[in-house]
């Protein structure tokens, strides 16, 4: 990055995040944010950068810390997370942005609340669950995608959200066992008052393998918000199958697969989704046991309206939550508390 580059950032550091109110932080706090953190260990790497965890004030927080060449999505996480009152207990929780240099390279750090369990992909892996866990859930992402899916109006309000790249890997587990939605690089707002439909300036797409159909088909109307909701309709079909393969149901769990882990191969092209997906009609299939299980049939044939082929038959996703919530009151063994827990 250019020492211009540079400055173009400062201003947009200066001008959208010390002046947003997601963080609800003073502005000079924020703006040393990274010099008060001490990194301790890297949780995880990829394309996109690295995750560390880290000490801030005696405690662990999550350090996102971007590549300089995916600075849009970092502009974006860091816009959404501050122009948006996004505080909700199944949303990731923010706590700053900065911009710092290392080694004379600059480096985009974005501070969120740390979660030890990781990601559910993670967690799915090494665990199975019990009906109550699997519950908590999809109840949970429901919860939290119901808000940021929906437009609250007045001084406390925000934008609807579309997600647009919701997947295992983008929800982490609190350790009370329910989840947070995170990964806001590629969100989109949108806002019923003004009209107004903002994208932000990423050119990244989100990941081919949960790719709705309408996506993979090129049929979408991409500046029609609802479709891009339900979008995030389709991807949370996928989610929930794979929360429910992990499901102990009749004393079996599946083992953890990835969706369509049968007919793609590992990092699929568009084209591969796109045959299985839109030409084949292919999607993840049922085990015949759920069906002998009231709560696993319910979560089947809430999964198969997910995913539908036709996006108009997608369910919002306040009914998603709400079928969730009957199907767990209508199972005896689960009288439990997780509505206390989660909503
Ligand atoms: P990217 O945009 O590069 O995909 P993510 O925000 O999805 O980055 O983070 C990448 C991975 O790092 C996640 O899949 C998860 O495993 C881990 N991770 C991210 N944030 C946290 C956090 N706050 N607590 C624990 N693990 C996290
Ligand atoms: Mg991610
Ligand atoms: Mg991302």
């Amino acid at each position: 990055v250019t020492s211009a580059g540079d400055s173009t950032l400062r201003e947009y550091l200066q001008h959208s995040v010390t002046s947003g109110s997601g963080s609800g932080m003073p502005l000079l706090i924020q703006r040393t944010l990274a010099k008060q953190v001490t990194l301790v260990e890297c949780i995880g790497r990829g394309k996109y950068g690295e995750v560390w965890r880290g000490h801030w004030h005696g405690e662990n927080i999550a350090v996102k810390i971007f590549f300089s060449r995916d600075e849009e999505s970092w502009k974006r996480e860091t816009e959404i997370y501050s122009t948006v009152l996004l505080r909700h207990e199944n949303i990731l929780g923010f706590i700053g942005s900065d911009m710092t240099s290392r080694n004379s390279c600059t480096q985009l750090w974005l501070l969120t609340h740390y979660y030890p369990h990781g990601s559910l992909f993670d967690h799915l892996n090494r665990n199975a669950l019990s009906h109550r866990d699997m519950i908590l859930i999809c109840l949970s992402i429901a919860n939290g995608l119901v808000h940021l899916h929906t437009e609250i109006f007045g001084t406390e309000g925000k934008p609807a959200m579309a997600h647009r790249d919701l997947k295992s890997k983008n929800i982490l587990v609190k350790p009370n066992g329910t989840c947070v939605i995170a990964d806001f690089g590629l969100a989109v707002m949108h806002s019923n008052v003004t009209g107004k439909l903002d994208f932000g300036n990423n050119p990244k797409v989100g990941t081919k393998r949960y790719m709705a159909p309408e996506v993979l088909d090129e049929s979408i109307d991409m500046y029609n918000f609802e479709a891009l909701r339900r979008t995030d309709i389709y991807a949370l079909g996928l989610v929930i199958w794979e929360v429910c393969r992990r499901t102990i149901s009749c004393g079996i769990a599946e083992e953890y697969k990835v969706p369509y882990y049968d007919v793609v191969p590992s990092d699929p092209s568009f084209e591969d989704m796109r045959k299985v997906v839109c030409v084949d009609n292919y999607r993840p299939s049922i085990p015949n046991r759920w069906s002998s299980d009231p709560l696993m049939a319910g979560m089947s044939k809430l999964m198969k309206e997910c995913w539908h082929q036709n996006p108009n038959v997608r369910l919002p996703a306040l009914r998603i939550k709400k079928t969730i919530s009957k199907l767990a009151s209508a199972d005896e063994k689960l009288r439990l508390d997780y509505d206390e827990v989660c909503v």
